[in-house]
């Protein structure tokens, strides 16, 4: 998971040498389908509110410095979201990897990936070869 942003990366350079009506080569359509994948991944944790529903979200919420930050010690299910996430929560952040294409530091980086372990069920020791299996697998997909 920490490849993910080099990846966002790579995509964007193949988009833009590609050009106007230029044809993707192999890679390129490979990774814009490794991508794809990363943003319909199922979460198989429940909400820890309800414990009912699979958790939806993350909060978004606005510190005491009146900037933005993430909540990675809570999950929502949609429903507990919008009932007990915090009065200053700007908005839900749903659990998508292209998360891990915007701009964080390494403790919220490293924050965020342990949420999205947790949520995804994902192991401790995340090799590159367990998730890439997890990406390609069609049972982690959002049904
Ligand atoms: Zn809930």
């Amino acid at each position: 998971m920490r490849d993910y942003s080099f990846l966002v990366w790579l995509k964007r350079f193949l988009d833009s040498k590609k050009g106007k009506g230029g044809q993707k080569n192999e890679l390129h359509r490979h990774l814009g389908w490794l991508l794809e994948q990363g943003e319909n991944r199922q979460p198989k944790m429940f909400c820890p509110y309800c414990g009912e529903r699979l958790v939806s979200f993350f909060a978004l919420y606005r510190d005491y410095r009146e900037e933005h930050a993430f909540d990675f010690n809570h999950a929502y299910c949609r429903d507990c979201f919008r009932d007990k996430c915090p009065p200053s929560t700007i908005r839900g952040e749903a659990f998508l990897f292209s998360f891990f294409g915007k701009k964080l530091n390494s403790w919220e980086r490293s924050l965020a990936i342990k949420l999205f372990k947790e949520v995804f069920g994902l192991p401790e020791r995340l090799t590159r070869g367990k998730a890439f299996e997890f990406f390609v697998n069609p049972d982690n997909r959002v049904p």
